[in-house]
This record gives structure tokens, C-alpha cells and sequence, in this order.
């Protein structure tokens, strides 16, 4: 993605705003993980959608 993403006439940077997200399930999925139950990937991905943003704002 960050290679072949053309940014010149983009509205927002998806590149960081998905690094961003990656970066923060080294903690929300991996350093913090849920009980194995039902919706636990559900809330990983919610809170690292959340602190992507926070970091992208
Ligand atoms: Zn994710």
C-alpha cells in the first residue's frame, strides 16, 4: 500500500492512517488481549480503529 498509493489528489492519507492502526495492535491485540469469547476481535479492532484515529486527528 505505501508503495503503489498515489497521494497527489487524495482527501486524507490512508498510508499513515493504516500504519497508525497497525502500529497501535502492537498494543490492542497483542500487549492487551481479550478473553477468547465471543466479539473478542471485535473489540481489538474497535480500539485500534479508536487510537488510530486519535493518532491520525
Ligand atoms: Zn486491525
Amino acid at each position: 500500500m505505501g508503495f503503489i498509493t498515489d497521494l497527489r489528489n487524495a482527501e486524507s492519507d490512508k498510508v499513515s492512517f493504516v500504519t497508525a492502526h497497525e502500529i497501535v495492535h502492537q498494543w490492542w491485540g497483542h500487549q492487551i488481549t481479550p478473553a477468547d469469547v465471543q466479539g473478542a476481535q471485535v473489540l481489538s479492532e474497535s480500539l485500534a480503529e479508536y487510537s488510530a484515529h486519535l493518532v491520525y486527528r
